[in-house]
C-alpha cells in the first residue's frame, strides 16, 4: 500500500490506541492460551479478501481461527479503523483475536517496511517461538484471483525460512520431514475468485458482515456514542474507496444476478446506499 501516495507521517498517539494491543511476544502467549484447538492463524485487515476468508475459516470444520490484525499505528486513523473493524469481524464470530503490534516499522530511522514484511515475521517469530509445541496447522490467505500468485511466492519462501531453521539446515536439502509438518500450511481457498466475486460471496454467506468492512485509507472521522467510538467514516474518493466501488458494481452486474434475481441484487443495493 502506499507507493503511489504521499510518505505517511508517524503518528503514534499511545493514549488513544485500541484496545487489545499486542506485541508479538503477547500475541505468542494468547495462542498458547487460546482453546486448545486453536489451529489457524487468521490475519484480517477488515478489507474484502480477509473478509471473505474469514467467512471461510469459520464454517470449514478443519480450523478454528486465532485472528490476528497486523497494526501499525503509523497509518493513524487509517490503522485505528482496521484494528476497529477486524475486532468486531472477530467478535461478531467469537473468535480469540489480537492486534500484532510489530515494532520494526515504528523505529524512526528506518525506512517504510512494508506490513507484510514485518507481519510475516511477526508471524513466524509466533510459529518458531511457540511454546509448548507447535499449535498452529494453517495459515489463512487473503488474497483475490488478482494478487494471489505474488502472495503465494512470497509466502513459499517464509515456509522455506521456517523449515530450514527448524531442521538446522543451510537449504532445503537438510529439512527434515517432521519439520515440514510443523511449519503451518499456507490455505487461500478462494484464491480463483475476483475481489467482486469476493463481495458476492460476503453478502450471500454472512451479509452482517457488510457493516463490518473497512478499506478506506484516508477515513474522515470517527462515529461515537456517547463519547465511544462506533465506528469510522470513510472518504469515498480514494483509490480504496473508489476499487471497492467498483467491486460493488461488477457485483451487481454479474451472470448471478440474472441467475437467482432479485435478492442477491437488492442486497448490493441496499449497500451502496
Ligand atoms: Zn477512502
Amino acid at each position: 500500500m502506499g507507493k503511489s501516495t504521499e510518505p505517511v507521517k508517524i503518528k503514534i498517539k499511545i493514549d488513544e490506541e485500541p484496545e487489545a494491543l499486542a506485541s508479538t511476544l503477547e500475541m505468542s502467549e494468547a495462542i498458547r492460551t487460546a482453546p486448545k484447538n486453536t489451529n489457524t492463524y487468521m490475519p484480517l485487515s477488515a478489507g474484502i479478501e480477509s473478509t471473505a476468508a474469514l467467512i471461510y475459516a469459520v464454517k470449514d470444520p478443519l480450523m478454528q481461527p486465532f485472528c490476528v490484525h497486523w497494526y501499525e499505528p503509523r497509518y493513524g486513523l487509517f490503522a485505528d479503523a482496521m484494528a476497529f473493524y477486524t475486532r468486531k469481524q472477530a467478535e461478531y464470530f467469537g473468535l480469540p483475536y489480537g492486534n500484532d503490534k510489530s515494532m520494526l516499522t515504528m523505529l524512526p530511522d528506518m525506512k517504510d517496511v512494508p506490513i507484510i514484511v514485518s507481519g510475516l515475521s511477526a508471524f513466524m517469530s509466533v510459529v518458531i517461538g511457540q511454546p509448548g509445541g507447535f499449535k498452529l496447522r494453517y495459515f489463512m490467505m487473503g488474497a483475490n484471483a488478482e494478487d494471489d500468485m505474488r502472495m503465494k511466492l512470497q509466502f513459499r519462501e517464509y515456509r522455506k525460512i521456517c523449515a530450514t531453521y527448524l531442521s538446522d539446515s543451510l537449504d532445503g536439502s537438510g529439512v527434515k520431514l517432521e519439520n515440514i509438518r510443523e511449519v503451518p500450511q499456507i490455505m487461500n481457498p478462494l484464491d480463483f475468485l475476483t475481489k467482486a466475486e469476493m463481495y458476492a460471496l460476503i453478502i450471500r454467506e454472512c451479509p452482517d458482515m457488510l457493516d463490518l468492512v473497512w478499506t478506506c485509507f484516508n477515513p474522515q472521522g470517527t462515529l461515537k456514542d456517547n463519547g465511544k467510538i462506533t465506528g469510522y467514516i470513510p472518504c469515498g474518493v480514494c483509490y480504496k474507496c473508489q476499487e471497492l466501488k467498483q467491486a460493488k458494481k461488477t457485483a451487481a452486474d454479474a451472470v448471478y444476478r440474472l441467475q437467482e434475481g432479485e435478492k442477491y441484487f437488492s442486497r448490493i443495493l441496499q449497500d451502496m446506499d
